[in-house]
């Protein structure tokens, strides 16, 4: 069952109404089912022994925009970005090192804001060392 297109349609709607339908990079608008649109693992598969579907937790998936033409040596836009700035892309979140649980490490949104992953729904949550409801702009 995994990995199926169906899935992948599944996913992808999932991640959309996660973002509202915004690249998890830029905040740039996509339009669902398009080709500038792309699901980047922030852990890859096939290295440190992750498995398949582990990989594809929504903890583990972005919804980044890859530019409007796919090259043949890779992908533009923010999944572009990703690769050639891995640096980068690990401080923000959008890179998990292997060992470590992408549900656990935050992920720094276009708007600055930093936000956990869920496994369970298409939604953010506080980071641990954030207030619970810092997001809301409610007092505790
Ligand atoms: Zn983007």
């Amino acid at each position: 069952m995994a990995g199926s297109e169906r899935d992948w349609r599944y996913i992808g709607h999932l991640l959309a109404c996660r973002s509202g339908s915004l690249c998890e990079g830029c905040g740039k608008p996509l339009v669902p089912g398009a080709r500038e649109l792309s699901i980047h693992h922030r852990q890859p598969r096939g290295m440190g022994g992750t498995d398949r579907s582990e990989a594809h937790f929504l903890s583990n998936l972005l919804l980044l925009c890859a530019g409007s033409t796919r090259r043949l040596a890779g992908v533009a836009g923010c999944h572009g970005a990703v690769e050639a700035y891995r640096e980068n892309a690990e401080r923000r979140g959008l890179l998990v090192r292997h060992g470590l649980d992408p549900a656990a490490e935050p992920v720094t949104l276009a708007s600055g804001r930093r936000v956990l992953l869920a496994d369970d729904g298409p939604f953010y949550l506080p980071p641990a060392d954030g207030p619970l409801y810092g997001n809301l702009g409610l007092a505790r």
